[in-house]
């Protein structure tokens, strides 16, 4: 399942991130375990360190480039004059000639010649070149967005964000803004209530969806499944990642298990909102 892009090409849903507990690491099997299973969105990054890993998991799976979407970020801060260069070396660690969608990977910091708008139109020209087929960015605020979007002549077609209950009432804003401006959201840290924040005041709300979900499903749906939907109704689309077959089986599932009510998504939104937790780039974004 995918969603049309605002360049009119198509992104899958659900993505199979290499940070996190992949940084620096030798993820190759993991990579070719994630496709084999029916993974066709990956999601690296050069801060990773690890794109090389990428590009071997990807080889070794053996699927066509074209049925694969290969997603890259730029490393921060890189100047407007590396942009190219950094995503040709991407290029060669992952050992493909284009990416499906090339990210700023955060508004700042800033190489110190730079500004937004500047780093923006170095993004276009690497996208003018075929080089990486969508251009977008990540971590990006609504007034982060506001200093590229009026002057771009391409719009991004991303902004990848930490996105959960647990930060629903600050990202809400910069959703909005997305989904207004054409913008796709990506949420990562989608499983934080589960696994960074778990005794937090969601795990209430999750089994009465769980049990309905699993009767209406005809099959066991699981708290991970609910947040993934509840994500996917906010709009945006998942970045998601696993060590281990059994749930990266279970995530692939996700865009197949009916939708929440409304109630439900208030339900959660209700019972989050007094707990905010940010995991990632805090620098960014504060507490
Ligand atoms: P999630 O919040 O979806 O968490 C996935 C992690 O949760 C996996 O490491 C998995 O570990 C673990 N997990 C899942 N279920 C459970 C469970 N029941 N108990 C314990 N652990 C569990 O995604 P991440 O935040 O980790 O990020 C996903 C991807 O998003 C990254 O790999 C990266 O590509 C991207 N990302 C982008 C950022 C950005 O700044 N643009 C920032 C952060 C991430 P296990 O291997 O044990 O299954």
């Amino acid at each position: 399942m995918s969603v049309t892009l605002n360049d009119q090409s198509k992104i899958p849903v659900i993505g199979f991130g290499t940070g996190t507990a992949f940084y620096g690491r030798d993820c190759a099997n993991s990579i070719k375990l994630a496709i084999e299973c029916g993974f066709t969105h990956l999601d690296g990054a050069q801060i990773y360190a690890n794109e090389q890993f990428l590009g071997a998991g990807i080889r070794a799976a053996g699927k066509a480039r074209s049925e694969l979407y290969i997603v890259t970020k730029l490393k921060m801060p890189s100047g407007a004059a590396q942009v190219k260069a950094s995503l040709v070396e991407s290029l060669q660690k992952l050992g493909v000639e284009y990416v499906d969608l090339f990210l700023i990977h955060s508004p700042r910091p800033l190489a110190p010649e730079d500004n937004l708008p500047k780093l923006w139109q170095a993004m276009e020209a690497v996208h003018a070149e075929g080089l990486a087929k969508s251009i977008g960015v990540s971590n990006f605020t609504v007034d982060d967005l506001m200093a590229i979007v009026p002057g771009a002549k391409t719009i991004p077609s991303v902004n990848q964000i930490e996105l959960h209950p647990y930060v629903w009432k600050a990202a809400e804003p910069i959703v909005k803004f997305c989904l207004e401006h054409g913008i796709t959201p990506a949420s990562y840290g989608g499983l934080t209530p589960l696994v960074r924040a778990a005794g937090g005041p969601v795990d209430e709300v999750l089994p009465p969806i769980v049990e309905r979900l699993s009767k209406a499903n005809n099959k066991p749906v699981t708290s991970a499944q609910v947040l993934g939907k509840w994500i996917l109704q906010k709009g945006a689309i998942i970045v998601t990642t696993s060590s281990k077959e059994n749930r990266i089986r279970e995530y692939l599932e996700t865009a197949k298990v009916p939708d929440l009510e409304a109630e439900e998504i208030e339900a959660i939104d209700a019972a989050a909102a007094p707990f905010h937790k940010r995991v990632f780039m805090r620098q960014v974004f504060g507490e």
